[in-house]
């Protein structure tokens, strides 16, 4: 893939960057190690107050950087503003509580003393989707760099100038060269990369495909990886649910960013005693809604991400209703210049389908009756993946029954799965493994190191 910006409100060609040659990729490694070397003694404080910088600045520039998500991945312009808030409050996160999280944690021994602590590994590396280009990357950087790791990025080749605002921000807070390092490689590179002994982990977010290829690069190079891969994320409605907080929050957890969210509601489960009130209501909030550039104020259907994204989906969803599935609404490309596609509406799926098994990267909802809870609950879990999902009731103590029985990373009670800097996020079965964010976030890369007194 190139390493270019292309408008997926106009399929235009912007702006082209040059691959780093082998050499300027060595050198921008060997200068991470280099800073790696005085980044693991500076004092958790001063490593906060670079965060603290870097949040400032991202939100001094927020209109400005928000219109860089919107010009390459096509995002609504205030959701664009609200990722940019989102990942400035990650920074200021792991400002505030790094040095509570990395403190010595004392462990109950029955003789003498012993204690528990977080020393950094190293470089690590994070390989990046373009969904939400700067919020993927503060879940990796902010606590890595917090815990005295440097970050080297591969970001996707379609966000090319997300990335390098990123690496302006470290740059202009003052960040030593090789804290944090963008590196406009092809995903080709990654192998090599994984092989580098000065590389001591990664992390990856993306395709269940990029997934496993690093996961088998690490394996192969004995190194710690952390995967945060695709979802197909049960929300569930009971009849006793809050119907209209269900469905405002079932069009804003499926339609959000387009629907290109690994944790979007992307199966909407709803028991039949309100299945068709449910189904209607939906129905009527995602229709007619304005389509338009992303940029104005006054859009609501945006493009999505990339051609190739429209197209897939596209096909995602004629074989869906070619093996039998009933089209609701939509169903179709937006005959217009751009990525577009129509908000829609899939049911009557069943195994086998395509949109049964598939992860739907869009604005695409699979709908489903179910009789009662048990079969809500067994259908959310046949599925390969497991990163999030919801349960709509007003019973909280039968709500959190059936989070309990549902696999996946996440379960999110009256509300659609979302992120914020202090609950962990990630998944189970094809999800991934390892969590980001929170606590749990900043202790994927660092040496848990016993030290024993006796
Ligand atoms: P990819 O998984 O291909 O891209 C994510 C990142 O991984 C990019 O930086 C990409 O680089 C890199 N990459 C791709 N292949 C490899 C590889 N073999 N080894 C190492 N790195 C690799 O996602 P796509 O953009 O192609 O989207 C495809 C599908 O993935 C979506 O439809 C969706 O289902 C899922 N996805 C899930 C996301 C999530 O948030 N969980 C985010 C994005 C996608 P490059 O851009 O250069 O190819």
């Amino acid at each position: 893939m190139a390493i270019e910006t292309i408008n997926p409100y106009t399929n235009k060609s912007v702006k082209k960057f040059d691959e780093l040659s082998d050499a300027a990729l060595e050198n921008k490694i060997a200068q991470a190690e280099k800073a790696f070397g005085t980044w693991k003694t500076t004092p958790v404080k001063s490593r906060a107050e670079l965060l603290h910088k870097v949040a400032a600045l991202m939100l001094k520039k927020k209109e400005q950087l928000a219109g860089l998500i919107t010009l390459e991945m096509g995002k609504l312009i205030a959701q664009s503003v609200g990722e940019i808030e989102l990942s400035a409050s990650i920074f200021e996160y792991y400002a505030k509580n790094a040095e509570k999280f990395l403190a010595d944690k004392p462990l109950e021994v029955e003789e003498g003393s012993a204690f528990i602590r977080y020393s950094p590994i190293g470089i690590v590396l994070g390989v990046e989707p373009w969904n939400y280009p700067f919020y993927q990357i503060a879940r990796i950087a902010a606590p890595n760099i917090a815990a005295g790791n440097v970050i080297v990025i591969k970001h996707a080749s379609s966000v090319p100038q997300c990335a390098q605002a990123i690496q302006e921000l470290f740059d202009e807070a003052g960040a030593t060269a090789g804290i944090y390092t963008n590196l406009f490689i092809s995903s080709k590179k990654v192998a090599g990369l994984a092989a580098d002994t000065r590389i001591k982990g990664l992390s990856l977010t993306g395709s269940e495909e990029a997934g496993a290829s690093l996961a088998e690069a690490s394996g192969k190079n004995l190194k710690k990886s952390v995967l945060e891969l695709g979802g197909s994320d049960p929300f569930i409605v009971l009849e006793d649910a809050d119907l209209e907080k269900a469905v405002a929050m079932a069009v804003e957890g499926r339609m959000g960013n387009m629907g290109q969210a690994c944790t979007a509601a992307k199966r909407i489960i709803v028991v039949e005693e309100i299945a068709d009130t449910f189904l209607e209501k939906f129905k009527q909030q995602i229709t007619g809604l304005k389509v338009g550039d992303p940029a104005d104020k006054t859009t609501q259907v945006g493009p999505l991400s990339s051609e190739g994204a429209a197209q897939h989906l596209d096909e995602q969803v004629q074989k869906s209703i070619k093996e039998g599935a009933t089209l609701v609404m939509g169903g179709k490309r937006i005959d217009r210049e751009g990525a577009f596609y129509e908000p829609s509406i899939l049911t009557d799926l069943k195994p086998g389908m395509t949109a049964y098994h598939e992860e739907l990267f869009g604005p695409v909802a699979s709908f489903y009756r179910v009789k009662n809870e048990e079969e809500a609950i067994k259908l959310a879990n046949d599925s390969p993946f497991g990163l999030g999902g919801a349960v709509f009731s007003k019973n909280i103590d039968r709500a959190k029954k059936i989070a309990d029985q549902i696999d996946t990373g996440m379960v999110y009670i009256n509300e659609p799965t979302t992120s914020q800097p202090d609950l962990p996020f990630g998944g189970t079965k094809r999800s991934g493994y390892g969590r980001e964010l929170s606590g749990l976030g900043i202790e994927e890369f660092v040496n848990k190191k016993l030290i024993r007194v006796s």
